[in-house]
């Protein structure tokens, strides 16, 4: 069996894994990228890219996308063009419900530091993006500083830039199994051969229960699935990020699905629209006829003239959630190279600076005090 020595492994070739392997490899390190499918085969190429800002979940989060709403042009300098359009972004509001649902989102969206975000009148909303229903929508959150990547684009170049640097990237390498002595994860077995690793970093997503266990470590990592969908190039349309406001008031429905509509148009002028979301067992990626009947209709009632839309493809992404719907970072307690980065929500727009923080980690073994909460340690396994 081959042997292999490295400073750093990361498991995980999705956006996370891709981003920490570039951001290692560019601070020297001997970097290996595991990825048991393709590189961007996980939830990294399931999404339509949206940066987001309003919806960050802490102060960490909020710091990261704020930061890199900054970066992004230096980002595409440095790695190639990754398609970042500042749309700016707008959440359409049918109800009252979802207008105070709203209101608050914008005063905790304020305290965390974004303070381009508020709400504003039908009227505005509609000369913003003109192709929203008019009779429909009773106003909208508007926050100008929103934009869009292509994931896959984002995924593959920072993958490709680690591989310039030196890191070895091993697609169709799945881990299997982790020895660990004395508190160290000692080698990862691959059908490709044994590494070795000074650190071991699981950017693993919805897979993380799975792959923590392969060390012995039980972490309350779930997932749940989103359903999308693609339609042929149509003439320009839409012109922002557009998130339903219903997805900020839906808990399940009796039948397990949150329903909402998430649009955009590519540069190419395709129309994502994402998504219904449920909690499947066993990985099950399949598409629903009901999620994606009940997105669809959800996407024309707001924007009624999207009735000609020809959709070509629909998918499916499976994407983690820690019990307490905060991500984990860090070192797991009884494993002291074992570094677990997980569910850190809308994770595209901030996985290059979630990677900065990683690979300072493994150049000072400092963890940034505003991280420090996100201890995979604070869960009581
Ligand atoms: C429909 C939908 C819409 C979304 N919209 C957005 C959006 O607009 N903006 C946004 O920021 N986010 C969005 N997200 C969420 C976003 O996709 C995720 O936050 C992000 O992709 C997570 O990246 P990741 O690298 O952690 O996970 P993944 O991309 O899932 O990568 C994990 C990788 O680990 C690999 N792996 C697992 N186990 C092993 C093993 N044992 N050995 C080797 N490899 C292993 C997997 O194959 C996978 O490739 C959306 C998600 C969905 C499903």
């Amino acid at each position: 069996m081959k042997k292999m020595k490295f400073d750093a492994a990361i498991i995980g070739g999705g956006v996370v894994g891709s981003a920490i392997a570039w951001k290692l490899a560019s601070k020297g390190a001997k970097t290996v990228l595991l990825e048991k499918d393709d590189i961007c085969s996980g939830a990294s190429c399931t999404n339509p890219g949206f940066c987001v800002l309003s919806y960050r979940e802490n102060a960490l989060t909020m710091s990261l996308a704020l930061r890199q709403q900054r970066q992004w042009e230096s980002l595409q300098d440095e790695i190639g063009d990754v398609e970042y359009e500042a749309t700016g972004g707008l959440i359409p509001l049918t109800d009252e419900s979802q207008e105070e649902a709203l209101s608050k989102l914008c005063s905790h969206a304020k305290k965390l530091g974004l303070d381009d975000i508020g709400l504003i009148s039908a009227k505005e909303a509609i000369n913003l993006e003109p192709a929203l229903s008019e009779t429909r929508i009773i106003g909208a959150c508007w926050c100008p500083g929103e934009g869009r990547v292509n994931p896959f684009k984002l995924n593959l170049r920072m993958a490709d830039k680690a591989k310039s640097l030196g890191a070895k990237l091993m697609p169709h390498t799945p881990l299997e199994k982790m020895i660990v002595e004395n508190g160290r994860v000692k080698t990862l077995i691959t059908p490709g051969g044994e590494i070795e690793a000074e650190l071991v970093i699981l950017a693993t997503g919805a897979w993380t229960k799975d792959a923590a266990k392969m060390a012995g470590v039980s972490v309350p990592v779930f997932y749940e699935r989103g359903e999308a969908m693609v339609s042929m190039p149509v003439a320009p349309l839409l012109k922002r990020i557009i998130t339903d406001g219903a997805l900020f008031t839906g808990a399940p429905d009796e039948r397990g699905f949150v329903i909402g509509a998430a649009l955009t148009q590519t540069k190419d002028g395709n129309v994502v629209i994402a998504q219904a979301t449920t909690r499947p067992s066993n990985y099950d990626k399949s598409n629903t006829l009901e999620g994606m009947k009940r997105v669809a209709e959800r996407a024309l009632y707001l924007f009624p003239t999207l009735n000609e839309l020809e959709i070509i493809r629909m998918w499916s992404g499976l994407v983690s959630y820690t019990a307490d719907k905060q991500p984990i970072f860090g070192i797991y307690r009884d494993i002291e190279n074992l570094f677990i980065v997980n569910s850190f929500h809308s994770a595209i727009a901030i996985s290059p600076l979630i990677a900065e923080m990683v690979a300072d980690y493994w150049k000072t073994g400092i963890i940034p005090q505003e991280a420090k909460a996100y201890t995979p340690n604070r869960f009581n396994t």
